[in-house]
């Protein structure tokens, strides 16, 4: 059977090795024009059920790359006031979770696999077999296709026209402040990580990086291996017009100093926005020879900080299916359905929960966040 996988990300490149790993012929095809062509990007966070996925589905040494070069996120999770008080603090979980340089994960991805770059998928004639066609007018064939090609998903667009992503309306921007260059930063943002949970309709999420660079076989590093603590603010209508530095600071005025000088500080190249977007609810579809995998399938808001995890899932349920053989897209659909539209269900919900909400209900969630912390029952039953 020949497998082609359209889209060359976390998921993608992970069910490539993964089905590499069982024997199984896969060939994946990349816009992209390099390995080296998109060298920016934040953390993402590896929780313990993508980095199962990734130790199942990578050769040993891609994952010891991947442990070497991530950091760990080890210190709990934290709810704090936009003065900088503490509402809850979470436990560390017994599992490990990574932070991964987005840029340092591609590249310990990449090591290894054959990727076509270069190749923009446009559009695939399924005959049976199925033929892809690509921008610069090349063709493929493959028995199986696989649309791995993230949000904006030509494959999804094609094979499921009634499928997509709406914009949720809540803008998020992000930016990193390099620790190397500051020491005034209060201890509880740089030891685990945070969310601010303000009385009004907005939220901001930080987190420390450490991780390492990464490099390559021929000696060449990759990634800037400064670390860095980033931020997120994410509200709805936010007017970008005159910067987004200035408009998160306009917002956050009367917060705490410190979180201010955490936003005033960043340095505006490492400044960016987004629309958030999370997938439209779909009923279940028949299963042929195309199939999909990751953001392509379930877009989710990153506010729960699961989408890439998700992705790792996909490929490594899929990857064990085809090569385990029998009824392979079936069956993975199913499941993938199921856990898939549910994150992005869930995610929605956190996405709301942390960006609007009247007054009342978030001084409401600040006092349900505090009786946690005085009632350790409590606190085990919530989270
Ligand atoms: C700000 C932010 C923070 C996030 N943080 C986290 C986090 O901490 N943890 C987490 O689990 N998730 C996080 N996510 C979500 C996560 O980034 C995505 O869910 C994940 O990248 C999806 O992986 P994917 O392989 O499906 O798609 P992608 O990683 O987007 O890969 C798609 C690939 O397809 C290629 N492609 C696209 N179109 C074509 C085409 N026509 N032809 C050929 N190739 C094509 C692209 O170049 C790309 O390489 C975050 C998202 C955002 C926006």
């Amino acid at each position: 059977m020949r497998i082609a996988v359209v889209g060359g990300g976390i998921g993608g490149l992970c069910l490539a090795h993964g089905l590499r790993k069982a024997g199984v012929d896969v060939a994946v095809y990349e816009r992209d024009l390099s390995r080296t062509d998109r060298l920016q990007g934040y953390r993402v966070h590896i929780n313990p059920d993508g980095a199962a996925a990734l130790r199942e589905c990578l050769p040993a040494a891609n994952w010891r790359r991947f442990e070497e070069s991530a950091g760990t996120s080890e210190n709990g999770f934290g709810f704090l006031t936009e003065q900088l008080r503490p509402l809850l603090v979470l436990d560390p979980d017994e599992e490990k979770h990574y932070s991964a340089s987005r840029i340092t994960l591609r590249q310990v991805l990449l090591d290894g696999l054959d990727v076509r770059f270069g190749k923009r998928f446009e559009r695939y004639e399924q005959n049976g077999d199925i033929t892809l066609h690509f921008e610069d007018g090349t063709t493929a064939g493959c028995d199986v296709l696989v649309g791995a090609d993230g949000i904006r998903s030509r494959v999804r667009a094609q094979y499921l026209p009634h499928a997509g992503t709406e914009d949720v309306g809540i803008t998020a921007v992000a930016g990193k402040l390099f620790l190397d260059e500051h020491d005034w930063i209060p201890e509880s943002l740089l030891i685990r990580a945070n969310s601010i949970i303000p009385t009004s309709s907005c939220g901001m999420f930080l987190v420390a990086h450490d991780g390492l660079g990464h490099t390559d076989d021929d000696g060449v590093l990759f990634d800037n291996v400064r670390p860095y603590l980033m931020w997120a603010y994410a509200a709805k209508n936010l007017d970008l017009s005159d910067g987004l530095q200035s408009e998160v600071l306009r917002r956050i005025a009367t917060w705490s100093p410190d979180l201010r000088r955490v936003v005033g500080e960043s340095h505006p190249e490492t400044v960016s926005q987004w629309h958030i977007r999370s997938s439209k609810p779909i009923e279940r579809w028949r299963p042929t020879n195309v199939t999909l995998l990751g953001d392509a399938v379930h877009a989710m808001t990153p506010m729960r900080g699961i989408g890439a995890n998700i992705a790792l899932k996909d490929a490594q349920l899929l990857s064990r299916y085809i090569s385990e053989g029998g009824d392979v897209i079936a069956r993975y659909e199913a499941e993938m359905y199921e856990y898939g539209f549910a994150a992005v269900r869930d995610s929605l919900r956190a996405a709301r929960q942390f960006a609007e909400g009247s007054p009342v209900a978030r001084t409401l969630f600040r006092t349900v966040l505090r009786t946690a912390a005085a009632v350790p029952a409590l606190k085990r039953a919530m989270f």
